[in-house]
């Protein structure tokens, strides 16, 4: 059993390809920017089995063709290991590529038998310093790079993403410090800068809580895009 917020039967912008993305319901951060503040509580959204969601999900296979398949997002899916695991076994066995979109903050021995099932890591690098970890994320740099060196280890393939927040990040020298993060790790095969925006403050608003990040403006989409040029992929 897993709890979902929801599924989003064909997206385009989590992974290769046509995909079903689905939310899973519960995180253990806070970052400032967080577009699904509605998924933070573990205890909400709707409580579905693995076979469930699989079966689901396999509908749409005639939509993934060649690249697509399934990603779990969230909330962050590694709160919920054995739910994943069993899911993605499912689709493994069905020949459908799966990706896990994750802060990389958990590790234990339930999320590396995730890893055993997963064709691909969106691994959401979301700051590249300690400082700015701990004050807009709410854990320490330490933890990601930590999951970074261990999809090296196991030669997962990884796509890198981070919103880029006017202000905080939205610096040439920033992505030279994430092009130091990344240097010596060829399975990093993607690295996505993604504009900071504002939409969700509507969902603070309903929720009677503060967006921690009202206080940014939004990235011009032009901009994120001049600095992912300055990217620099690890070669093989
Ligand atoms: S890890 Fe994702 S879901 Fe969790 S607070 Fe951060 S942006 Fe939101």
């Amino acid at each position: 059993m897993g709890r979902i917020h929801s599924i989003q039967s064909l997206g385009t912008v989590d992974g290769p390809g046509v995909r079903c993305v689905v939310f899973c319901q519960g995180c253990p951060l806070r970052c400032g920017y967080c577009h699904n503040p509605d998924t933070w509580d573990p205890a909400a959204g709707r409580e579905v089995t693995a076979e469930e969601v699989f079966r689901q999900a396999a509908r749409f296979r005639p939509y993934f063709g060649t690249e697509g398949g399934i990603t779990l997002s969230g909330g962050e899916p590694l709160l919920q290991p054995a739910f994943v695991r069993e899911l993605f076994s499912r689709c493994k066995e069905a020949g459908i590529h799966t990706a896990l979109d994750t802060s990389g903050a958990l590790w234990n021995e339930e999320v590396e038998a995730v890893l055993a099932v997963t064709d691909l890591v969106l691994l959401d690098l979301k700051m590249t310093n300690d400082a700015d970890y701990r004050q807009h994320i709410g854990c320490s740099l330490e933890k990601p790079l930590f999951f970074l060196e261990k999809l090296r280890e196991k030669g997962i393939p990884c796509w890198i993403r981070q919103v880029i927040v006017p202000g905080v990040n939205d610096t040439e020298e920033n992505v030279e410090a994430l092009n130091r993060l990344i240097a010596g790790h060829p399975q990093v095969k993607r690295v996505q800068l993604l504009p900071f925006k504002k939409i969700c403050k509507t969902k603070y608003d309903q929720m009677g809580i503060p967006f921690p990040f009202d206080r940014y403006s939004h990235c011009p989409p032009e901009r994120a895009k001049e600095l992912e040029k300055a990217v620099r992929l690890p070669s093989v």
